[in-house]
């Protein structure tokens, strides 16, 4: 097989996904957030997500919410907020393909609370990820390192803590492959990296 056609074959086959942190990536940064009312999409990130969803990627969310370790809300509460955020989408015509919580407090020492890998990797293994062709995108370091850890390239973006995790990833000598203003950004960045390095 000519080697450009058995490039594009693979490049069919694989399973890209983006990684996505959710408060402050997806919808507006609240402490401890937990009530449907105070949810408020980012703008955009709905389109952004369809966009991700009309090019075949897959798209997980992973989510660390230590309150209900914390006992300041209840597992259900998260439920509710999941079943919010995915009513909102489809009413765009965009979904999420998985939505992974660690609901453990920072002290239990879990696998699962980022910046451990384990809730990448179970997403992966769900859907046959190609971790080398996938990107990790969040508003913490915590949501890029255990993506960058697996070989994803990794997205800071703006909104949330995001200014602040510029200022400690510059400290930290730790670069992310780039910098957006927000979702809708960072997966404009991404496609049209995807089509400058896939062809
Ligand atoms: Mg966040
Ligand atoms: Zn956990």
């Amino acid at each position: 097989m000519n080697k450009n056609l058995a490039k594009v074959v693979y490049n069919l086959r694989k399973v890209r996904a983006v990684f996505l942190d959710r408060d402050g990536t997806i919808n507006a940064e609240v402490n401890y957030l937990s009530r449907v009312e105070d949810w408020q999409l980012l703008p955009q990130a709905d389109t952004a997500i369809r966009l991700l969803n009309e090019q075949g990627w897959r798209v997980a969310v992973i989510t660390n919410q230590a309150g209900v370790g914390r006992g300041y809300y209840p597992a259900e509460a998260v439920a509710a907020l999941h079943a919010h955020l995915r009513a909102e989408l489809a009413r765009v015509g965009a979904r999420v393909d998985g939505i992974y919580v660690c609901p453990h407090h920072p002290d239990d020492n879990c696998e699962c609370r980022k910046p451990k890998t384990r809730l990448f990797e179970q997403a992966a293994r769900e859907f046959d990820i190609d971790l080398s062709a996938s990107y990790a995108v969040g508003d913490k370091l915590s949501d890029l390192i255990p993506g960058r850890a697996l070989g994803c390239r990794a997205i800071l973006v703006l909104t949330g803590h995001g200014q602040t995790h510029r200022a400690m990833a510059e400290q930290q000598g730790f670069q992310p492959d780039h910098i957006a203003d927000d979702l809708y950004q960072a997966v404009q960045w991404i496609l049209q990296h995807e089509a400058s390095i896939r062809l």
